[in-house]
């Protein structure tokens, strides 16, 4: 039976026999999808598994109000799928999934992927050279080539908040706004809005207008910039569709303006109070209130923590509905949420914008190496490291896509999925070349690279802006975003260096 017979159909879990294939891809999101299309040019057979029941990842989970992608479609979307009739500079959500939905179809990618298979453990047979792994509902693959596409920003961050359970045992709702409750209607409510990061500065001007009072608590403000987003007319999408170049200088164009912010960010931080301005400028414009641009109004450097862009967010909050919080939280009640000064609002719905785990996500599959060797336990007390940010010291034939420090504050991550597809893609091949079973990256390539990563990015905004992010670890390592350039990314994983790898035969 084919691999693609196989995910046709699910048997019932008593019947199952492990499923054979060359290579498991964990997750169908831009980097799954991708992955997939590299491996089928390849001719290598494989499988998705994927934990919900449709493709996209991030772009299939998100549907806030608001939900868009803060870099521009025209960049964030594969190079070698290009869509000239993108509707807005800077898609929806809704266009994005359909635009991997499409991709997926193209490419008949839907018969390799086995939906509600959410991976939890993965144990490499040194005798067998395979992985094997195992779902949760007892299903089990074994494939000689592993490749996690399951991102960092997929485990919704719900903080501990004292008394939440009680919140959640009253009559009030509250939801993470990666898992939106579209059957809760915010008409009329109070609804609170707890962070002000990239998915919050999207939904607060969106249900503003519909909520009867809405609470922003802001820990810590977030620099701003201005960003028209109208639609792309009809005519230009028909000049990038029919116009040779145009959609590619287009492209180039992006990529270059953020290649620039990249270098400001990661080469010389002090050319970024130039943004600072610019954020400044835009709560100018749009908050008349003294003490509210105050409150603001970040203390640290543009870009340590991400930049924003929203000609809506400050609109969003000079709305007379909508207030600023800036006191601690405290703790909630059963019917609303008390700040430090002791002061209780009460509330009918409150959503968490309040983020992912981020360092600790590369550890929910629990994955064992030759001789049980437990990369959780290994990642948990020396930090999570990779070569390249895609192979990892010690595990053979394992890959991850987005994985350790090849993050972006500045472009596109389509453009970095790009990079490590191809490198991937490499190094199966050169394992077919050298006639041997697995690869893995020496101790010695990997610490080199990242002793020269870190010292890099001890330079950065991400480490100098006086700011704390989702980007450090507990012990203020910058563990998730590249040093660099993208275009430096690209050169680094161009061409596969077997001299950096052990072949085992
Ligand atoms: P985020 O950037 O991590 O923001 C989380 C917010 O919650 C921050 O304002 C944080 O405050 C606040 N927060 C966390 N714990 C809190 C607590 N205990 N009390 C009060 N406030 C608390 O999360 P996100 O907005 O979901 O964005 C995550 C990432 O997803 C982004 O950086 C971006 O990479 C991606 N994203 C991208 C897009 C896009 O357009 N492409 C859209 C949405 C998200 P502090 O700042 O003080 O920690």
């Amino acid at each position: 039976m084919t691999v693609a017979e196989q995910a046709a159909g699910t048997p019932a879990v008593d019947d199952r026999a492990p499923v054979h294939t060359r290579a498991l891809i964990i997750g169908s999101g831009f980097s799954g999808i991708g992955m997939g299309i590299e491996l089928q040019r390849r001719g290598v057979d494989f499988l998705i598994l994927e934990k919900a029941d449709e493709i996209g990842g991030t772009w299939r989970d998100n549907t806030y109000p608001g939900c868009a992608c803060d870099i521009p479609s025209h960049m964030y979307s594969f190079s070698f799928e290009p869509k000239p009739d993108w509707t807005h500079m800077w898609s929806f959500q809704p266009e994005i999934q359909n635009y991997l939905l499409g991709v997926t179809e193209k490419y008949g990618l839907r018969r390799y992927v086995r939906f509600g298979a959410h991976v939890d453990r993965a144990q490499w047979d040194d005798d067998e050279q395979r992985w094997h792994v195992f779902t949760d509902d007892g299903g089990e693959f074994i494939a000689q080539f592993l490749i996690s596409g399951a991102g960092g920003l997929h485990i919704p961050l719900i903080p501990e908040f004292d008394g939440l359970d009680d919140y959640l045992a009253g009559d009030g709702a509250a939801f993470h706004s990666a898992q939106w409750d579209h059957d809760v209607d915010i008409t009329g409510k109070r609804v609170a809005v707890i962070g002000t990061g990239a998915s919050a500065i999207q939904i607060v001007p969106e249900i503003v207008k519909d909520v009867a009072g809405l609470q922003l608590y802001q820990r810590t403000p977030a620099w701003v910039m201005p960003r028209p987003n109208n639609p792309i007319p009809e005519g230009m999408q028909r000049v990038f569709a029919n116009v040779p170049g145009t959609r590619a200088a287009m492209r180039a164009g992006i990529y270059w303006i953020h290649e620039a912010v990249g270098f400001a960010m990661t080469k010389q931080p002090c050319l970024l109070k130039l943004g600072e301005l610019m954020g400044k400028w835009n709560i100018r414009r749009s908050i008349k209130d003294r003490e509210l641009r105050r409150k603001l109004t970040p203390d640290y450097r543009a870009g340590c923590k991400r930049i924003l862009n929203s000609d809506t967010y400050y609109r969003g909050i000079a709305d007379p509905k909508t207030e600023v919080i800036t006191d601690r939280i405290a703790r909630f009640t059963p019917s609303g949420i008390v700040t430090a000064d002791g002061r209780e609002r009460p509330v009918d719905v409150v959503v968490f914008a309040t983020g992912f785990h981020v360092t600790d996500s590369y550890t929910y599959v629990d994955i064992k190496g030759p001789d049980g060797e437990d990369l959780v336990d290994r990642w948990n007390a020396e930090g999570i490291a990779a070569l390249r940010g895609i192979t990892v010291a010690g595990m053979p034939n394992l890959f991850f896509l987005l994985g350790p420090n090849t993050a972006l504050g500045h472009n596109s991550v389509v453009f970095m999925i790009e990079s490590q597809i191809r490198y991937a893609g490499q190094a199966i091949a050169a394992v077919d070349r050298a006639g041997a079973q697995a690869l893995a990256p020496t101790r010695d390539a990997q610490d080199r690279y990242n002793d020269e990563l870190q010292d890099e990015l001890s330079g950065t905004v991400w480490s100098t802006g006086g700011c704390r992010s989702w980007y450090l670890d507990e012990h203020g390592v910058n563990r998730t975003l590249w040093s660099g350039m993208t275009w430096q990314y690209w050169l680094a994983t161009r061409r596969f260096n077997a001299s950096e790898y052990t072949f085992t035969r």
